[in-house]
Parts: structure tokens; sequence; C-alpha cells
């Protein structure tokens, strides 16, 4: 087989229709000797999506689906499409057409060109909010200063892949995932096509800000330690200055006896000391929390209902 569309899928009923017949549209225009598949992950969306996409298996034999027993996490769902793909290449988009499947071709085209990875950079985005922009911006930048491995800015997962990548995700067992730098730690040739991204066709965002937070912690944690030495550094750094304050208050009280009564100062470097090391504590907790996740060795996900073959079981998992 020569291309597998993954889609995560959470309450896409109002585009599921439309996302389909564009890609159907653009796929069967690229004229694949080898076919296609489009593999939809339901990741247990609250309304009709599961039914929309049992009838489009229904009618349409390239069309798998998987259905997650619950809401997983569109980092899990693009991970079960990419166990369950065949394809020589594989193509990961958003099912709220924000992100055009006319662009699979030029996707398809630069691959065979001799990438294993393409990425599609987004130039512009609308239909944003300011806020959002922001902080996934802020966010790629920090990433970048603090991680050795060179994951694109202001990218998401919307990119094509060879099926050596697809083998090599699938030996990275980690239960936290954060895929666009695990594509970006396992090498290969990559290269990027740049694009409009525009607004979402119908229905609401899927990612609520407590889920774009943990996902920015996932890329963080599992790309980084710098934010762990921080929390060394400034731990001796503020030993260091409430040293210096210890030296002055001996100093004034028993040299030159002129001291007040200090509250206010007291009060201050409690309150700091105490916020620092929260803030530390807090830090490794979030180490820890995911070490955790992965000692327990829990399946990544729980399949409902399904109309793929279940994948080999001869790659590694753990
Ligand atoms: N998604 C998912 N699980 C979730 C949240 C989102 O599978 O818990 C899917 C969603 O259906 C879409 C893609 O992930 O296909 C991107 O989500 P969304 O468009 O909501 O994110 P945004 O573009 O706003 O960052
Ligand atoms: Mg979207």
């Amino acid at each position: 087989m020569d291309l597998s569309v993954v889609i995560p899928i959470y309450n896409e009923e109002a585009n599921i229709a439309a996302l389909y017949e564009r890609l159907r549209g653009v796929v069967e225009n690229m004229a694949l000797p080898g076919g296609y598949e489009f593999i939809f992950v339901n990741d247990g969306s609250r309304d009709q999506s599961l039914v929309l996409l049992r009838l489009l298996a229904a009618r349409d034999e390239r069309v798998r689906y998987l259905d997650f027993s619950r809401n997983f996490g569109h980092q899990i769902a693009v991970t079960a499409g990419l166990d369950r793909t065949q394809g020589e290449a594989v193509v990961i988009i958003d099912a709220d057409l924000q992100d055009p499947p006319e662009l699979l071709p030029h996707l398809y085209q630069k691959l065979r060109e001799g990438f294993e990875v393409v990425y599609a950079k987004r130039r512009t985005r609308q239909g944003e909010s300011a806020a959002k922009r922001l902080t996934a911006k802020l966010f790629y930048r920090v990433l970048a200063l603090i991680t050795h491995i060179s994951i694109p800015v202001d990218t998401g997962d919307f990119r094509i892949i060879s099926r050596k990548v697809v083998t090599a995700l699938r030996q990275m067992p980690e239960q936290n995932k954060f895929i666009r730098g695990q594509i970006s730690w396992i090498g290969y040739r990559q290269s990027c096509i740049e694009y409009d991204r525009t607004e979402r066709t119908g229905g609401a965002t899927g990612y609520t800000y407590s889920k774009m937070l943990r996902f920015a912690l996932d890329g963080i944690t599992a790309f980084s330690d710098v934010p762990l030495r921080v929390a060394t550094i400034s731990g001796f750094a503020v030993s260091g200055v409430a040293f210096l304050v210890m030296l002055y208050t001996l100093y004034s009280r028993f040299v030159t006896r002129d001291f007040q009564p200090g509250w206010a100062s007291l009060m201050i470097s409690i309150l700091f000391l105490g916020g620092v090391q929260l803030i530390a504590v807090g830090i490794i907790g979030e180490y820890i929390a995911r070490l955790s996740a992965n000692v327990r060795q829990r399946p990544l996900y729980i399949i409902s209902e399904t109309n793929t073959t279940p994948p080999d079981t001869t790659t590694p998992r753990s």
C-alpha cells in the first residue's frame, strides 16, 4: 500500500463528511498504484462521530476506524492510528480541515525526492485566539532553547512520514507522547513545506487549556532536563543570598547594634524561600509523575471497536 492517512477524531461530527470528501478527491487524483487507506481514530467523542465513521466504513472499504473506550488524548489517538497503518508513506492530519488536504500531493512529492519526513510549517494561523497563538509561539521557542534536539517551531503534527519512521516511532514506548519531538529525535533527512493554517470549519476545539498545558509539559519533560537544573541552580542562588543576609544580620546585631525588629524582612524571606522550594519540588514532581506512568506499563489505549487488523506483535513495545 502506498499511502495511509491517520486522522484523530474528537467531537468532529460537523467535519467528518466534508473532510472525507476532500481527502478522497485529493488522494484519488494522486493515482497511487498501490492504493491507500484512511484510518480514523475516534478518541472518545461524545457526539455522532462514531456513527458517521461506521457509515463511511460501510460505504468505502478504504476507510478504517478505531474507537477508543474513552478520551485518551490527541497524541495517543495518532499513535494508535500509526500502529495500524500499512502504507509506505503515512500522513497525519487534523480532522477539522485546519490542515488543508490539498497539501498532500506536495508532501508526498517531496517525500519521494528522498526525505523520510516532510512536515508542514504554519506560515500564518487564522481563526485562533491571540492567546493561543502567543502561547504556542512562546512554547516552541522556549522548548527550542532548552532542548538539544531541533524541534521545528510553529509546526504541528501535520506531516508525511515514511514507513521507516513509523517503525522507529513504534519502538518508542513512552506513555507521554510528544510525537513532533519524537520524530525530530529519530532523525533521518527531514524537510518542510509552508502553508497558511485556516480556521476550523465546524465544531469547537478539543484542546482545552489544561490539555494544552499537559501537552506542553509532556514536550518539555520528554526532551529537556534543563528545568531540573534550573531548580538546582536557583536553590543554590537563593541559599547564597540567604547566607549574605545572614552575615549582614549578625553584623548589624553585634557590631553596629543598629537593628530593627525585623518582621518584614523575616516574612519576605520565609515566603520567598517557601515559594522557591515549592517550585523546585513541583518541577521534580512533573518528572516523577511521568516516570511512574512509564513504570506502570499500562497499555497506551483501549479499543472498543474497530475494522482494522491488530498490528503485528513482533515490534517491541517496551
Ligand atoms: N483531538 C483528539 N483528542 C482530543 C483533542 C483533539 O483526537 O482529546 C483531535 C481533533 O479531533 C483534531 C485534532 O486532534 O482532529 C486537533 O485538535 P483541535 O483541532 O481541537 O486542536 P487545535 O487545532 O485547536 O489545536
Ligand atoms: Mg484544530
